[in-house]
């Protein structure tokens, strides 16, 4: 291996330790405690999985945690009628609403309704158009956990030819506006592009949110590129056995084949370990910016794009 492997796991702990230090002394000089609250509707296993999970990583670096668990038939009026009320609730600075939602809600409808301040996931119309106009926004956390790490190991994007493999809102559009926000020359890759090896071939910075196991090749990367792997694939792993019920044991992987980028890229993160854990640091992150705009207070450094 020659790449410098970019530990996202021991990234999202520093960031952590850096959020529940200025929780602290939110806590002590002003008397305020950031909250976040995070909508889940229905009972899909992975979703709760991840709510969960914000919960108590939310209640680790000292912001209060507040959980709305509605069932799967929750009328889109009664869940715009708990947005409403969280926009106007003092205490919670973030709200979440766990997507997928099930299909008789209006997704669009419903993260629109949130109010744009609160949108710790970015979503919100408002904060696409102010991150794609430049302004300061809330950003969606997995791109801001990737831009967090590349400026962490180049210093200084300027300049550097970025791809972004995959054009979904969440991941793929934002983080190319966040890497031209930065001064990169952006390409953005999709499902239609032509040529994509030599595309990629040409960038100083991969990153890859395609959705397929192993797709990005290593003879793809230009030699100390940095490669930015997003994608969490499940593939059977026979060596780890199989289940009680006599299926298959999994495990997970990104979008690039790891093996052989590493020894190609300049830079690279693992999956699982690499950009997983650095999107819910950056909740919690957004959850403390969002706290302290709304006391027009002075934003922790470091931890918004
Ligand atoms: P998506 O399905 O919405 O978008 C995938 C993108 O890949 C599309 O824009 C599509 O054009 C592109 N694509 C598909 N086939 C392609 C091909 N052959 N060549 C080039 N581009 C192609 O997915 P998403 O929500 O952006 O997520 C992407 C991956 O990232 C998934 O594996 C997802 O699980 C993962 N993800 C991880 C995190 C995290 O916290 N680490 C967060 C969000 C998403």
């Amino acid at each position: 291996m020659t790449a410098t492997l970019i530990d996202g796991k021991a990234f999202a702990a520093t960031v952590r330790g850096k959020v529940a230090t200025h929780v602290a002394r939110l806590k002590e000089a002003q008397g305020i405690t950031p909250g976040l609250a995070v909508v889940l509707v229905g009972d899909d296993p992975a979703s709760e999985v991840y709510v969960r999970s914000k919960g108590k990583q939310t209640v680790e670096v000292g912001m209060n945690s507040y959980e709305h668990k509605l069932p799967a038939e929750t009328s889109e009026e009664d869940l715009l009628a708990l947005i409403e009320r969280l926009n106007a609730d003092k205490d919670v600075h973030g709200i979440l609403v766990q997507l997928p939602l099930p299909a008789h809600l209006d997704e669009a409808l419903v993260i629109n309704a949130i109010n744009p301040a609160k949108d710790v996931d970015g979503f919100h119309i408002s904060n696409v158009g102010l991150l794609g106009t430049g302004q300061k926004a809330m950003v969606p956390c997995t791109p801001l956990g990737c831009l967090m790490m590349l400026r962490d190991h180049h210093g200084s994007l300027s300049g550097l030819n970025a791809v972004v493999i995959g054009r979904s809102n969440i991941v793929g559009k934002p983080m190319a506006q966040l890497l031209l926000g930065d001064s990169c020359t952006v390409t953005v890759a999709h499902s239609r592009t032509k040529d994509l090896p030599e595309v990629v071939k040409r960038a100083d910075i991969v990153v890859a949110a395609v959705g397929r196991a192993h797709f990005v090749q290593g003879d793809w990367i230009k030699p100390g590129a940095s490669v930015i792997d997003v994608g969490i694939n499940r593939i059977p792993a026979p060596e780890k056995g199989s289940h009680e019920d006599g299926s298959v044991k999994t495990r997970l992987v990104g979008d690039v084949d790891f093996e052989a980028a590493k020894d190609v890229a300049g830079a690279i993160t693992p999956v699982p370990g690499g950009v997983g854990p650095m999107t819910i640091a950056c909740l919690l992150a957004n959850t403390l910016t969002a706290c302290c705009r709304v006391h027009g207070l002075a934003e922790p450094e470091g931890l918004t794009a």
